[in-house]
């Protein structure tokens, strides 16, 4: 294990003042380890998860050649210019074998999944043949040898992988490892993350309104994003800027969580404790990066201390802690080793959305065991002009629709302010404005990160 200071020699040029995103993402690729702990989890309790090792198929999907179409079974080698005429002779239904034989100029009325009967290629379609009595009609040029056939093994093959390690389950995974008859899949633990706010002039949910004092949303903002993600969130509430509380929250949850992040209290100038229990506490580095919104972010490790009880009574008792009861799964130990990974976030609310998804789901990916840890973007026709300085990423919260000729096109949600989490309400993605880029005119393309399935 590397402390943050040889990760960051590793680094080409690496200034903590100055970090590029992608500087950002390559660091917390070399400080984060994927858990290793992993159980046999059944397919519908499995969705979300991360595949621990790979798959392989026990038989061949579909086990048998078998038609994709109600219709007709026959040997295709009878068709011809002109038209064919076969003696329907049996039906084939799906589920069981038909066991007659079938001669030239026969051919087997076939259901959609039955076996296809020995020495039989290719199905018409119902809907193309001429019915006359017991007998069928082809015209010709319908179909080639072969065709509505699907092959024994197509989907499949014995002994193949099926699904790969690091695969997240999605619902299409879930449905193939059913098809193979798994009950249950080979499954990383799931990542426990805690999360607190941190700030005196915030409020939670149910405290009355006080002047200067802000509702906390960033908590269930992060709330979403994990969930999503499928992690244990381990809810701490909002932390009071009092260094015992602080200390309390922070060593309670690097006893339990992987991953602590907070918000709040890492800017410069900031007069709060946030920062300095954080330096106290583990091997953290406080960064300036490059982007907007975001620019402050604290990164490390929180070491773990082997005296410390499950929350405080301190932080229990605090009046504004509400999260004290969802600790919970004690026994399987946090895996990273040095310490649970700390993502010390900015205050400001779209900024804390922003850097979670630029940095900390990737990184909290990895953790989890997955191979792909980043987003495709899409590339869609800018509506309006916007300004941008190279130098740094933006972020702009966007609306993605499908313009008049079906290309995609992409507008901002009104003001981009980085407390202005209704941009962020309102879009359905984030237009990335990358660092070499300049300024965008209308009808530029420009890259965007889709929420969808993420947010
Ligand atoms: P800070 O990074 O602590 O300087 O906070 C920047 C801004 O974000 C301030 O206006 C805070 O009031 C606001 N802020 C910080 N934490 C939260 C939170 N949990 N929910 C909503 N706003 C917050
Ligand atoms: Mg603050």
């Amino acid at each position: 294990m590397k402390t943050l200071d040889q990760i960051a020699a590793e680094l080409h040029c690496y200034d903590p003042q100055a970090l590029s995103a992608d500087d950002v993402l390559r660091f917390l690729a070399k400080l984060v380890f994927s858990v290793q702990d992993a159980s046999d989890v059944p397919l519908f309790e499995a969705l979300g998860r991360v595949l621990a090792a790979d798959v392989i198929s026990p038989f061949d999907v579909p086990p048998h050649d078998n038609s994709a179409m109600d219709g007709y079974a026959f040997d295709g080698q009878q068709l011809a210019d002109t038209p064919v005429t076969l003696k329907v002779v049996g039906t084939a239904f799906a589920g069981k074998a038909w066991q007659g034989a079938v001669k030239t100029g026969e051919c087997v009325k076939i259901m959609t999944g039955a076996i296809m009967p020995a020495g039989l290629d290719t199905v018409v379609p119902q809907e193309i043949v001429t019915v006359s009595g017991q007998n069928i009609i082809i015209a010709p040029k319908l179909l080639k040898p072969g065709d509505n056939r699907r092959h024994r093994g197509e989907d499949l093959m014995q002994g193949k992988p099926a699904l790969l390690k690091g695969e997240l389950l999605a619902p299409a995974r879930l449905g193939l490892a059913a098809s193979l008859g798994l009950k249950t899949v080979p499954c990383y633990r799931q990542l426990k993350v805690a999360y607190f706010s941190t700030g005196d002039e915030i409020l939670s949910l149910g405290e009355p309104p006080r002047e200067g004092a802000v509702y906390d949303s960033n908590r269930y903002t992060v709330f979403g994003l994990l969930s999503r993600m499928g992690c244990k969130v381990i809810d701490i509430g909002v932390v009071r800027d009092d260094p015992a509380l602080l200390e309390a929250a922070f060593i309670s949850a690097a006893q339990t969580a992987d991953a602590i992040i907070t918000s709040g209290g890492v800017s410069v100038g900031e007069a709060d404790h946030t920062k300095a229990m954080m330096k106290k506490l583990g091997d953290v580095a406080f960064w300036r990066i490059a982007m907007r919104p975001g620019r402050p972010m604290a990164v490390g490790r929180i070491k773990k201390s082997a005296s410390m009880p499950v929350l405080s009574s301190k932080l229990a008792a605090s009046p504004i802690n509400t999260g004290a009861s969802s600790y919970e799964n004690k026994s399987d130990e946090p895996s990273n080793p040095g310490g649970c990974i700390l993502f010390g976030l900015p205050g400001n609310p779209v900024a804390v959305m922003v850097t979670f998804l630029a940095f900390v789901r990737p990184a909290l990916l990895q953790m989890m065991g997955a191979t792909v840890v980043t987003q495709p973007m899409l590339k869609a026709c800018s509506q309006e002009a916007m300004r941008k300085k190279p130098g740094r990423t933006e972020y702009q919260r966007g609306w993605v629709s499908a313009a008049a000729d079906g290309r995609l096109q992409v507008k901002t949600t009104g003001n981009q302010g980085s407390g202005v989490l209704s941009s962020m309400a309102q879009a359905n993605g984030l237009i990335v404005l990358h660092h070499a880029q300049g300024n965008v005119a209308a009808g530029d393309a420009v890259d965007v990160l889709m929420f969808d399935g993420v947010i």
